[in-house]
């Protein structure tokens, strides 16, 4: 989507005017379009890429006026200007208009993200007359591979993957000149010069194969399929088999299955699509999207009241879903680890036929999954399409910093000058190989972006391998704390310099609290990068540490023996074997391997085994969660009572009233968001009254809850309250390290 937030400036009447265009310009066709707009309306000059954007020259009598209207209204669909500055210039006497080569060293940071297949390119695809018909790497300057074959910048073919392939003579001539809509495309081929794909299975190889891989898919297969950041595992979701077979290959036993359907109609054949969900299936970036189910297909999604579609994103796709409505496509790695970008990756007995090709993949990414919220993008994960694009800061912190985030759902970012770039999702650092990419992810930044840090930011968790790996990095370190990072990535997207007093919310499973225990509910009042934690959920024991994730019963029973409810009242408890439940009690008594935590994810799931939506065993992270969201009755008014005392929140009596009660578990679903919209509305009602604060940050994982997200924000807009909220990076962990960086930018900025 187009995105303009650039200032409007006079025009200075001078003998030429410089204009310097910064935003995403680079890698999508805009000096083509300018020399294009330039050229047709009769001005001389030229344009370049600059370390921080694109520069233009202009000489000539027409109106700069109109070029820059036309310029802000013409762009091509993929770039987005964010500042527009005019100045006078000397004039140099240019005979005509030029097309500047980026020069060795001049990019800053701008490799462009992934763009999936154009409009124009489909329609060349499937022209049987044209030179690229069905060939399956069909791109141009405004779509195709980006950030996912580059290995270094300035953005330029011999820097990518591409530079094993031999441009034709027809590929070059449209490489050189600058009408065509491949201008300048690096990843130019067609199916004399450029890449190729390959089916195998077994002992055969057979170039193309594309069609056979289809044919395979529709008779039960499971084929593998290397796409633009890695592989895919697709199958047939409508062959229950096949299903079975994946979710065995996958070990998962519950947790949904992406699906790719070839078009908006196939989608829709499934699933309910708005108007802006279906823009943002649509767009450039092809991100999964979150759809209300429309019918149900059997063990792709069970549980839950969506489906996670996305459309083909590349001409390979396309053509291998010409003829399936919708296939499975779920990312061929093992469970926890990270996507595969290789042949030899791929673990034996993980499929039964591959399509692959020659390109190579030179940065893995998964796909980016998002839903719509209230018109609103919401990132459940940030990767291809999106990644890496920068955030302006508007100052320079004046040293480089390399925030290594925290463990679960981990990124890196970095600050290098006035920018900064958020990584791919990388996953869960407990996991070698996912150390493993986070180390492949640096190296390549330090490359990308010729970036070696001077200051190290890590979590306050002493044991997480990313402090340890800021420790042993022999460079200054600062150390911020989990849920003040969550905070500060809203105020980073934002561009927010809290300078007055701002409500700071982080509500996630768990992070390590400047007291030694987990916290996950928090309410900061922050000034600068000051800030004092005013309230947070009462405290109560995690009895079994992880363990409790898994078992939510173990959370039931630590706020049930805190209310003081006797244990047999509680059904969920009944259930479970009780000696174990025995055991547990024990332990949460003497305090034996049971931390105190104020999380709110712990208290959704708490509330989840209540009112007996969750399983016993849950299968992914917020699954329980995700059914207390998913059953909840939006229209239901009333709310739980709960306690403001001090520095704590205190759920004791609404745990005795939701025991009590003889509602259905959709009244005592929605009771239960509406007490937690209750509390933060009251809380920031408390700091306008003490500090005069009209501004409110929901961060945190549980944020993803749009129901919640949705009832908090009206609550607080209607008492008249600024909210900011996560829209361009994720609400959960994917974001710490983006509020790490800019805590610290902002921290370095103050020492000034
Ligand atoms: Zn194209
Ligand atoms: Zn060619
Ligand atoms: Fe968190």
């Amino acid at each position: 989507m187009k995105n303009e937030k650039g200032n409007t400036c006079k025009i200075p009447r001078a003998e030429a005017v410089k204009i310097c265009v910064k935003g995403t310009v680079q890698g999508v066709g805009f000096r083509p379009f300018v020399y294009r707009l330039a050229k047709s309306m009769g001005f001389t000059g030229f344009v370049k890429n600059t370390p921080r954007g694109v520069e233009i020259h202009l000489e000539g009598d027409s109106s700069v006026d109109e070029f820059i209207a036309r310029l802000r209204e013409e762009a091509p669909p993929n770039a987005r200007i964010d500042t527009l500055e005019l100045a006078s210039s000397q004039s140099e006497g240019f005979t005509d208009f030029q097309i500047n080569i980026t020069a060795e060293g001049q990019a800053l940071v701008f490799a462009p993200p992934d763009l999936s297949t154009c409009s124009e390119c489909l329609e060349e695809l499937f022209n049987p007359s044209d030179r690229r018909f069905r060939y399956p790497f069909i791109n141009c300057t405004a779509c195709g591979p980006r950030y996912t074959i580059i290995r270094a910048l300035p953005y330029d073919r011999e820097k990518t993957s591409m530079a094993s392939f031999q441009m034709c003579p027809s590929c070059n001539d449209e490489y050189n000149n600058p009408v065509s809509r491949r201008f300048h495309a690096e990843p130019n081929a067609c199916p004399v010069c450029g890449p190729e794909t390959f089916f195998v299975e077994g002992e055969t190889l057979k170039k193309g194969g594309i069609d056979i891989a289809a044919e395979r898919i529709r008779h039960g297969k499971i084929v593998a399929v290397k796409g633009l950041g890695g592989f895919h595992l697709m199958c047939d979701p409508f062959n229950p088999e096949a299903v079975k077979k994946l979710r065995l290959i996958k070990q998962r036993s519950r947790k949904p299955f992406a699906l790719m359907a070839r078009d908006v109609n196939s989608a829709k054949s499934i699933a309910v699509i708005s108007p802006e969900e279906e823009e943002i299936l649509t767009s450039p970036s092809r991100p999964i999207v979150l759809l209300r189910k429309k019918m149900e297909i059997e063990g792709v999604s069970s549980g839950l009241s969506t489906y996670g579609i996305m459309l083909p994103y590349t001409p390979l796709h396309a053509l291998l879903l010409e003829n399936i409505p919708v296939v499975i496509a779920t990312s061929a790695n093992p469970r926890e680890s990270p996507i595969l970008k290789d042949e030899s990756e791929i673990p034996p007995g993980t499929c039964d036929c591959m399509l692959t090709h020659n390109r190579e993949i030179v940065m893995r990414c998964d796909d980016s999954l998002v839903k719509v919220v209230d018109g609103c993008l919401v990132f459940l994960r940030r990767g291809r399409g999106y990644v890496p694009e920068p955030l302006e800061l508007r100052f320079s912190p004046g040293k480089r910093v390399l925030a290594l985030g925290g463990e679960l759902k981990n990124t890196v970012s970095i600050v290098k000058e006035e920018y900064l770039v958020t990584s791919q999702y990388l996953g869960d650092m407990k996991d070698l190989r996912n150390q493993e990419y986070l180390d492949e992810v640096i190296s390549h930044f330090k490359t990308l972006y010729s970036f070696e840090p001077d200051i190290l930011v890590c979590d306050l968790h002493p044991a997480f391998t990313t402090t340890k790996k800021a420790e042993n990095w022999g460079r200054p370190l600062i150390r911020v704390q989990h849920h003040v990072a969550h905070v500060f990535a809203v105020f980073a997207e934002h561009s927010i310099i809290p300078d007055a007093p701002v409500l700071g919310i982080a509500f996630d499973g768990m992070g390590y609290g400047e007291d030694g225990n987990v916290w996950g509910g928090e309410f900061f009042v922050i000034r600068g990068t000051g800030y004092e934690r005013i309230f947070h959920f009462r405290y109560v024991r995690q009895q079994g540490g992880d363990l409790a994730v898994k078992e939510p019963w173990r959370m039931v029973l630590a706020y049930t023996l805190d209310a003081d409810i006797n244990v047999n009242a509680v059904d969920a408890l009944v259930e479970v074997d009780a000696r174990i439940v025995k055991n547990a009690e024990n332990a949460i008594k003497k305090g034996i391997n049971a931390p105190y935590t104020s999380s709110v994810g712990r208290l959704f799931d708490t509330v989840a085994v209540m009112t007996g939506v969750a399983p016993e065993k849950i299968d992914f992270e917020a699954e329980a969660a995700m059914r207390l969201e998913g059953v909840a009755l939006a229209d239901v008014e009333d709310y739980y009572p709960f306690r403001l005392e001090k520095h704590e929140i205190d759920m004791r009596e609404m745990m005795k009233t939701l025991l009590k009660e003889k509602a259905p578990p959709q009244v005592k679903a929605g009771k239960f968001h509406n007490t937690i919209v209750q509390i933060i509305k009251s809380i920031a009602d408390i700091c306008r009254s003490r500090w005069g604060i009209n501004k409110v940050v929901l961060s945190g994982g549980v944020f993803l809850n749009a129901l919640l997200m949705s009832k908090t924000c009206h609550a607080l807009q209607e008492a008249g309250f600024e909210v900011l909220k996560p829209e361009k990076f994720s609400p959960g962990d994917e974001s710490i390290s983006l509020g790490q960086a800019y805590y610290t930018a902002l921290k370095l900025k103050e020492q000034e």
